[in-house]
């Protein structure tokens, strides 16, 4: 039985947004590798944690993180990820089952050798940078 705090209307849809996958930020990403002539899949659900991009011929992954739902490291991130000030215990829980399946999801990546380049949503908004460190990460497009 999981225990869930009372969700207003807003926090509800506050919620829904952080959560929902494909946000603008990240679609303009796929864009910006897809136009560099990188290919790849969406969400791969037979791989730990469903990669949001996956590279199979490059057994390379991307995986964008939410800084709040994932908790990027507060001195490297320039978004608010402060846990709510209500129900903090449940929050904490929470938010550090989160980063604990992570790291489980990523090692079992790289146990089937799988390299993995982890974008924090904070990052998305300097493309260029992210492009050139993902560019870096995955090699020329067609190998
Ligand atoms: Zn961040």
């Amino acid at each position: 039985m999981t225990f869930e705090p009372p969700v207003t209307p807003s926090r509800r849809r506050n919620m829904q947004a952080i959560r929902a996958k494909d946000t603008l930020p990240e679609k303009r990403l796929r864009s910006a590798l897809h136009r560099l002539g990188y290919r790849f899949r969406l969400h791969v659900r037979d791989l730990p944690g469903t990669p949001d991009i996956v590279f199979p011929a490059k057994r390379a992954a991307i995986d964008v993180r939410g800084c709040f739902w994932h908790q990027h490291d507060a001195a490297l991130c320039s978004k608010r990820n402060k846990t709510p000030a209500s129900r903090r215990e449940w929050w904490a829980e929470k938010l550090a089952s989160n980063v604990a399946r992570d790291a489980r999801n990523e090692g079992a990546l790289s146990s089937r050798g799988w390299r993995v380049a982890v974008v924090w949503e904070c990052e998305l908004r300097d493309l260029p940078t992210v492009i050139n460190r993902l560019v870096e990460f995955l090699g020329p497009p067609r190998t």
